[in-house]
């Protein structure tokens, strides 16, 4: 891979214990902050998880101290080369968990957990008889992205994944399962969590999607459309044999990988959506959203009542002419 850009993002994380997360992080915020990195790290008393963005000196420096350390020394770093910073503030916030789960009794990952894969183990799994591969991500994320063929669990929040998986059993027994996540953290607990409950041959992708897009034999093949991501960037390309949209428009259902947050800052609501049809729709997801008094849309478009209330009535007029 030659490297060309100024910038880089790392996404990481580690089950390592960490005594005192709160002093850990006040340490470590002050360290990133001094480095001139952004972004957003989870620390726990079970270990840490982070994605941050800097230059690639910036990086570098934070790896090599992160490595110096023998609790993080053999962590993995995934890189991207990025134009510019991925977050606009450094927070380190200390956490009960790492990634938010709240079992009645939890996983502990290095104890229980599903077996690890590589992407080509992944890649030849995906094609045997008898898997099921399960997204472990939230309905959002796979919808603008996922392994052809996944299964979607209709979920808004990975804590929501255990009671989905108890309604569904009859999708996963007397399967394998494969399951995988962005960066593989979920997947640790998760796979965890499957084989405590009884399921037998539960498998993980690991390093996750980033790590699968990224690698030299499989480079992404069989996923479909893109890796969506919490940063500035929303999505990573995977595939690089083969481009599929997946996502579609939110209102008329084309082919779209676009994100876009509600103008309603009330409801904030995340959804795939053209350019032309934000403008048409004050980028708002509901007839409430668009007359909302604070709409962002309407603010930044400097609107005036009667132009909002014209472009509402041509929508209506459409939707009756529709039906
Ligand atoms: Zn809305």
């Amino acid at each position: 891979m030659t490297t060309s850009k100024e910038y880089r993002v790392l996404l990481y994380y580690h089950y390592v214990t960490i005594d005192d997360p709160e002093e850990f992080a006040k340490q470590h915020l002050k360290f990133c902050k001094e480095t001139g990195l952004k972004g957003r790290i989870l620390v726990a008393n079970e270990g840490i998880n982070g994605t941050v963005s800097g230059t690639v000196e910036q990086t570098d420096r934070y790896m090599e101290m992160m490595k110096a350390d023998p609790r993080f020394a053999d962590m993995a770093f995934k890189i991207d080369e990025a134009d510019k910073h991925a977050f606009k503030k450094m927070h380190v916030r200390p956490r009960k968990e790492l990634v938010t789960l709240r079992l009645e009794d939890d996983i502990d990952p290095r104890q229980l957990t599903g077996k690890y894969l590589s992407p080509q183990e992944f890649y030849e799994a995906m094609q045997e008889e008898d898997t099921v591969v399960l997204d472990a991500r939230n309905d959002y994320e796979y919808d603008l992205g996922h392994f052809r063929g996944a299964i979607r669990p209709d979920i808004k929040a990975f804590r929501e994944l255990p009671d989905w998986v108890r309604k569904n059993k009859d999708k996963l027994e007397g399967k394998k399962i494969l399951t995988y996540c962005t960066g593989g953290i979920r997947c640790e607990k998760f796979s965890g969590w499957l084989v405590k409950e009884g399921f037998e041959d539960v498998s993980q992708l690991h390093g996750g999607i980033v790590t699968y897009g990224k690698d030299p034999e499989v480079q992404g093949e069989l996923w479909d459309g893109k890796c969506y991501v919490f940063d500035e960037r929303i999505s990573v390309p995977v595939n690089r044999k083969e481009h599929v949209i997946v996502g579609r428009d939110y209102f008329d259902g084309e082919p779209c990988e676009r994100y876009v947050n509600c103008a309603n800052p009330e409801c904030n609501r995340q959804f795939l959506c053209s350019e032309e049809n934000e403008h048409k729709y004050l980028r708002s997801c509901s007839d409430e959203c668009r007359v909302h008094p604070r709409n962002l849309y309407v603010k930044e478009h400097n609107l005036t009542e009667e132009e909002v209330n014209d472009r509402i009535k041509k929508l209506e007029e459409e939707k009756a002419l529709n039906v």
